[in-house]
């Protein structure tokens, strides 16, 4: 369904929109592990849509006691960052536990003929937010960058001097009418100049930019350009769907290792007060150790946000190489857990 928000906060395009659909999977289980393995299937989701797929890097983190989904027992987010440094939160998935089943007396009659309390999760997909971290992930100075899958548009044709040659509007056509089946293609025939109809293309982050003069039809060629990398290549005509394909995977493959690059860059261990807000100054997400995540740490969050306006993201699940510390970043007492702290949109 489509919802409005009612409240005033200020409004952020694709973050926090005045009117979005209301996306959320609600499942009910007859036992808790059947509720677990739906949690994590909801995770193996996420990765496999915002890493995968859309190739953002994200960290899931189990929030805290005080901090998770009202009535949850436990809530898992993905968490992936913008460029000013701050956390957007991405799809979250919760543990409800029988919580809500006992509150509202939602009951199955089981196998064994009695009636039980069902197991709950729930799990929001963040679409629109997911638009927004490809976007501020990918793009460049010039404008959009998508990966080739997800693009709206995936080759745009740009004809060169086709007034004054008839051929090249032909061999334009044909080529789309052998990819219009497969992919989204389409020939710019404007009256803009070719390097304005460039221009344009790449600012909407077109991936692949065919572009066709005399010279590629008398040669059996065309010149592709890629959006990622700006390079441009002459291909054979008879190998362009081949050399589509790679460059469908390798464009993936670089807007992924690129933006990994930057996430591990952005996350940086600390041992002190002191070197944490440094680190957040300096827009960095930071790993330290923290007393706990349960109740008992609240005290310990509250500083975090009092005095340095960051949240204590939660404990990091997905991390590969988790570091583990003596004493919480807070207090100095045993830390039983690892921590992300930073800024939260
Ligand atoms: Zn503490």
């Amino acid at each position: 369904v489509s919802v409005c928000r009612y409240e005033t906060k200020a409004t952020r395009p694709f973050l926090r929109s005045r009117e979005f659909l209301w996306i959320e999977a609600h499942d009910a289980f007859a036992t808790k592990e059947e509720a677990l393995q739906q949690v994590k299937q909801d995770m193996k989701m996420a990765e496999e849509v915002l890493w995968h797929r859309f190739g953002i890097p994200f960290v899931f983190n189990k929030r805290p006691e005080w901090d998770k989904f009202a009535g949850a027992v436990a809530t898992y987010t993905a968490d992936t960052l913008m460029p000013n440094g701050k956390v957007i939160q991405q799809p979250s998935t919760h543990f409800l536990g029988q919580n809500f089943a006992k509150a509202f007396d939602i009951k199955f009659e089981d196998k064994d003929g009695k009636e039980k309390y069902v197991w709950q999760t729930c799990y929001g997909p963040a679409i629109s937010r997911i638009f927004a971290s490809v976007i501020a992930w990918h793009g460049d100075d010039n404008g959009l960058i998508f990966p080739f899958e997800i693009a709206p548009l995936q080759i745009v044709i740009i004809p060169i001097k086709h007034h004054e040659n008839k051929e090249v509007l032909e061999y334009c056509k044909n080529i789309e009418e052998n990819l219009k089946e497969k992919y989204r293609v389409e020939i710019d025939l404007s009256d803009k100049t070719p390097g304005e109809k460039f221009y344009f293309w790449e600012m909407k982050g077109v991936p692949l930019r065919f572009e066709i003069g005399p010279k590629e039809v008398a040669n059996e060629e065309i010149v592709i350009f890629r959006r990622d990398t700006r390079e441009k290549m002459k291909v054979k005509l008879k190998d362009v769907e081949k050399k589509i394909e790679e460059l469908a995977e390798k464009i993936l493959e670089n807007l992924k290792s690129r933006a990994k690059k930057k996430f591990d860059e952005s996350i940086v261990r600390v041992n002190s007060l002191e070197e944490l807000k440094n680190a957040l100054q300096n827009r960095k997400v930071c790993l330290c150790g923290f007393c706990s995540i349960g109740n008992e740490g609240v005290g310990c969050a509250e500083v975090i946000e009092k005095e340095l306006k960051a949240r204590v993201l939660g404990s990091p699940m997905n991390l590969a190489k988790k570091p583990t510390f003596e004493k919480c970043v807070v207090c100095g007492k045993q830390a039983k857990e690892t921590v992300l702290i930073g800024f939260l949109y």
